[in-house]
């Protein structure tokens, strides 16, 4: 059996990456370490074949014993581990969900329903890397992937709204506690059965703006707020977020599609889980709306087409919907009044599940294969 460690189990995308490796019994037929950089020595998690206690996930030499090393621990890890590994002429597998390694020439952006025939080749050309996707990219990939196949599309503009979840566990505890801050904020007037809303506003606003407001992950208000920019300031008005959109895809596409343009802005929102894009798409040539819906829906088993119905959007097509499960929901698809052959969408997918765990435990069994 593959001796495979763990690294990052226990973060956000580690800990569904373990309950979908659970669910699919993918323990059953490998031998698992659990790596930690806080906890070393404790009880790891309990799985079939699992070593019990967690080892030290800056030990090389307890590393390099690894035949396949899966990390969710983020690119800090990454940049540091990864490069020692490689001097100590460690030659196991490496799957990755942070982004440091996804444009570097020696690794596969994995998101093997659009992507297969890149990770077959590049297994057979001797690859050792495997990188997760941007969550965004990945979710928008799938939810188009009827649009890519035909070569329908000219650019595609999205605009995100993604969860505080996306930031990792201590971000999403932050916007929970910052709700809980502007209700007790607000709490005496609301009891009032004639509380009167600009004084409830007011106390909103003041507990936003007060020093004592918990920040110090998002370091700014999320609850009840927006972030209009995600990731570093690559500088002329771009974020990185959004410089994965446009390098990413095209990665993943090249030598499977064509490639398309992409480009737009991306928001953090106060949802817990599960990331939403509207997309406005413009198309090569006139389609009619029947051929576009049918396109989508058919284009690999997780797109779930919403009816473009105000009753059916605000039931299916949102984070509450979708999140903890493996659809992604596009719907919102209609001809804008802009151009004959520009349309809107709008997406949500949980980018825990499609948008990180899942292409990486799918590219493990891959690899276990
Ligand atoms: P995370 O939740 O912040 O977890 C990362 C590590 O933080 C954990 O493995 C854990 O390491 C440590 N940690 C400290 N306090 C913790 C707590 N209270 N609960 C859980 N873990 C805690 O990060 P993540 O969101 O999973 O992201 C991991 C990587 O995946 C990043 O590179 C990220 O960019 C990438 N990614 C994330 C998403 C997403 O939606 N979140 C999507 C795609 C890619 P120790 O056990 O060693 O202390």
């Amino acid at each position: 059996m593959k001796k495979v460690g763990f690294v990052g189990w226990r973060g956000m995308v580690g800990s569904v990456l373990l309950d979908r490796m659970k669910e699919e019994n993918n323990f059953s037929n490998i031998n698992a370490f659990f790596f930690t950089t806080s906890q070393v020595g404790m009880k790891a998690p309990e799985t079939i074949n699992g070593e019990k206690i967690l080892l030290d996930a800056h030990s090389i030499k307890e590393l390099s014993e690894m035949d396949i090393i899966l990390s969710c621990q983020g690119g800090d890890y990454t940049e540091k581990v990864y490069a020692e590994l490689k001097k100590y002429n460690w030659d196991g597998h490496w799957i990755d969900a942070a982004s440091t390694l996804r444009m570097a020439d020696e690794s596969i952006i994995v998101l093997d329903p659009i992507n297969e025939p890149s990770i077959n080749t590049a297994l057979k050309n001797g690859f050792r890397t495997w990188v997760g996707g941007n969550c965004t990219v990945s979710l928008m990939l799938l939810a188009i992937h009827g649009l890519i196949k035909e070569g329908a599309i000219e650019w595609v503009s999205s605009m995100t709204y993604q969860a505080a979840s996306g930031a990792g566990a201590k971000n999403m505890k932050e916007l929970l506690v910052q709700m809980g801050q502007l209700h007790s904020s607000t709490e005496s007037e609301l009891k009032k059965i004639n509380f009167n809303i600009l004084d409830v506003d007011k106390m909103v606003l003041n507990k936003m703006r007060s020093s004592d407001f918990s920040k110090e992950n998002f370091q700014v208000p999320l609850a009840g707020n927006l972030i209009p920019w995600i990731d570093q300031d690559l500088g002329k008005g771009l974020s990185r977020e959004e410089w994965k959109g446009q390098f990413e895809t095209n990665k993943i596409l090249m030598n499977n599609y064509e490639k398309i343009n992409v480009d737009g802005l991306c928001t953090r929102i106060g949802s817990m889980r599960s990331h939403s894009q509207a997309l406005t798409i413009k198309l090569k040539k006139h389609y009619e709306l029947t051929e576009i819906n049918d396109l989508i829906k058919s284009a690999n088993n997780w797109v779930k087409l919403v009816p473009n119905e105000k009753e059916a959007s605000i039931n299916n097509l949102t984070p509450a919907a979708v999140s903890g499960g493996l659809d992604i929901a596009i719907g919102r698809v209609r001809r804008l009044a802009l151009d004959d052959n520009i349309i809107s969408a709008f997406t949500v997918g949980d980018q825990l599940l499609w948008g990180a765990a899942e292409p990486l435990r799918r590219m493990l069994q891959i690899l276990i294969k």
